[in-house]
């Protein structure tokens, strides 16, 4: 298996994977919102790209500032985004989801959030059993703010920790005290907010497998009804700030593959049941019940139980998904902002779905969510014959020669418990995927 950790391979967050985006030009997105019919349903995504601190390891789209000028300038653009999109559609949507996302969306006061959802709800259907979740800060969450989520109809949060050892909270310039935490969870479940997730970090400065099996520990008390546990991505190349990280405390992939292992055997011990690469979930959260059901799906961000992929997404770097394809905004905040007081839809980048995307979105979403793809059988509903894909199943014979996959009746079956892997497998059925020429065009997989 070892040969297999250093590659790199695109994460499926998306297929076709963002890299391979091209120019788009705001008219296609328009069309696209057009298209959508009232019977269909779309999930909300609202990017805020400001924190306070930046966190060493941090590999977001976003700017530090200590003043909240910035950000109100921000939201004003954000809402005039809603307003342009909110009056592009024909009638007004039925929302199943809207996630706020960073950044640090929790550095919004809570006079701002509410005048985004005033926005929100000016041009969508807001359903009553609507997810309705954000990314926070146990650093940042006061008493007033989290009064301000539960009177909003937030029902989920997925608090950043990271890591519980106070060593590698210095390293990677985020310290935040379990006992912070702690306070930070007790005070969102007072008002209400139950469905608690908890973001932890593999690969950091100074981990060890017995710290991190403290941290596992600590969260333990938390009880969240989610976890998930990403691999850090050492880039320094791109992210200047990660050169604040001394390399030599980092650990190696080895030992990361060895971190991820130990993680999933405790979490599984703990009564959570593993989701896809990198997230775990208690046997009644809707993860689980996705998982059982078999409409799990793997978006923007990350693993969600909701019920199509249709996304409409406002902010900076923001990435929509509608029928006819992808589209991401300017990634550049001032840029964003600038498109958009000048009256335009700030679309940039993105895809148009074409030819056999369908068919090979489908069959890597299948082996990112549940490890297991039928291909003849997906052959069959796109009409295609039985052999379309038998030269991508020959590709796979290295991957079947060291018994991470195995194939049968035209069944991929994926085997390893490092499930990271399965990325690699996945990108054999990846049109665009080519390999890197050094240039580091995907992350790798471990
Ligand atoms: S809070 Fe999140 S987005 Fe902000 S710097 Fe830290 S990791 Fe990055």
């Amino acid at each position: 298996m070892q040969r297999f950790l250093g590659k790199e391979a695109p994460r499926y967050t998306s297929y076709p994977s963002a890299h391979h985006f091209g120019a788009m030009p705001a008219t296609a997105y328009q069309k696209a919102l057009r298209s959508l019919r009232a019977d269909q349903s779309v999930g909300l995504y609202l990017h805020v790209p400001f924190c306070e601190q930046m966190c060493y390891f941090c590999g977001c789209n976003t700017h530090i500032t200590k003043r909240y000028s910035p950000v109100s300038t921000y939201v004003e653009s954000l809402v005039r985004e809603i307003h342009m999109v909110g009056e592009s559609l024909s009638f007004r949507p039925k929302v199943h989801s809207i996630h706020f996302g960073g950044g640090s969306p929790g550095i919004l006061s809570p006079e701002d959030m509410a005048e985004v959802f005033d926005a929100l709800k000016s041009f969508f259907s807001i359903e009553p059993s609507a997810e309705i979740s954000i990314e926070l800060d146990p650093r940042r969450i006061t008493p007033t703010k989290a009064e301000s989520y539960a009177a909003m109809g937030f029902n989920r949060v997925s608090l950043g920790v990271q890591d519980t050892n106070a060593a590698v909270q210095r390293a990677i310039n985020r310290v935040q005290p379990i006992e912070l935490i702690q306070a930070s969870v007790d005070l969102l479940r007072s008002h209400g907010l139950q469905s608690i997730g908890i973001d932890l970090i593999y690969g950091l400065p100074l981990q060890t497998s017995e710290s991190l099996s403290v941290t596992l520990e600590e969260v333990r008390c938390l009880e969240p009804a989610r976890i998930s546990a990403f691999s850090y991505a050492h880039v320094p190349w791109m992210k200047k700030h990660q050169t604040l990280i001394d390399s030599d405390t980092l650990p190696t992939t080895e030992d990361k593959a060895d971190f991820f292992l130990l993680l999933d055997q405790k979490l599984r011990d703990q009564g959570y049941r593993s989701i896809g690469i990198d997230h775990f979930a208690l046997p009644d959260d809707g993860l689980s019940r996705a998982l059982d059901n078999h409409t799990l799906r793997r978006n923007f961000m990350g693993y969600t139980d909701q019920p199509n992929d249709r996304l409409i997404a406002f902010g900076a770097s923001a990435i929509s998904e509608l029928d006819d394809g992808i589209f991401q905004n300017i990634p550049q905040s001032t840029t964003y902002q600038n498109t958009v007081n000048k009256g335009g839809l700030p679309t940039s980048r993105g895809w148009l779905f074409e030819g056999e995307d369908a068919l090979r979105k489908t069959i890597i979403a299948e082996l990112m969510c549940y490890f297991e793809v039928d291909i003849g059988n997906i052959l069959i509903d796109h009409e295609l014959p039985f052999s379309y894909l038998d030269g991508e199943l020959d590709q796979l014979g290295e991957f079947v020669a060291s018994g991470l996959v195995s194939v049968q009746n035209r069944k991929v079956t994926f085997h390893s418990p490092l499930k990271m892997l399965v990325r690699s497998v996945a990108s054999v059925f990846d049109r665009y995927a080519t390999e890197s020429s050094g240039d580091h065009r995907y992350s790798k997989v471990a």
